[in-house]
């Protein structure tokens, strides 16, 4: 049988604190606990957990869209809270993997492909912020590249409204597992 992994998707400061520059702000801060937990387990189950992290320029073409936020090697970049205490636990862990990402997709010009390939991943939990964006995006890509995908409500998080409908459309179009 394949191995999982879970990914978790910009949960940086800029992402999930209060004076983060793009903030979710409580919605995110509520999701860190489960999320931590489902990272716990995976590890004591032999599976693999994958930081997926915005990692931007600082004249990023990304910003005439959006604020600027999780620019390369400051703050804000920084995973929130216990999140990077864990971080800094396990990082050294086989199975726990960073992504730098320059896009919503978190497969998009990375090697998270590759690296869960290399271990054996054909399904992977989808978690962090946003739903609607780089989540839904990040779905689409492991799609796209043939893995099951599984989507948690209770580890995922928006600024907008649109939670539940891009839940709902990944299962519609990803073929999404929702738990
Ligand atoms: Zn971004």
């Amino acid at each position: 049988m394949g191995k999982e992994a879970l990914l978790i998707i910009d949960m940086s400061n800029d992402f999930v604190a209060d004076n983060g520059n793009l903030t979710v702000g409580k919605k995110a801060q509520d999701i860190v606990p489960a999320i931590l937990e489902f990272a716990n387990e995976c590890l004591a189950k032999h599976q693999v957990v994958a930081i997926c992290m915005d990692a931007h320029e600082e004249n990023d073409a990304h910003f005439e869209l959006w604020p600027p936020h999780n620019v390369k090697g400051t703050w804000g970049q920084q995973l929130f809270g216990d999140l990077q205490s864990w971080y800094e636990e396990h990082q050294d862990h086989p199975n726990v993997i960073y992504i730098a990402k320059p896009e919503y997709d978190a497969f998009f010009r990375t090697e998270l492909d590759e690296e869960l390939k290399k271990r054996g991943v054909t399904k992977v939990h989808l978690a962090g912020v946003c739903t609607d964006i780089c989540n839904f995006l990040t779905a689409y890509g492991a799609y796209a590249r043939g893995y099951e995908t599984v989507a948690h409500r209770d580890k995922m998080a928006t600024f907008t409204e649109q939670q539940d409908t891009f839940i709902e459309h990944m299962k519609t179009i990803f073929k999404t597992t929702i738990i």
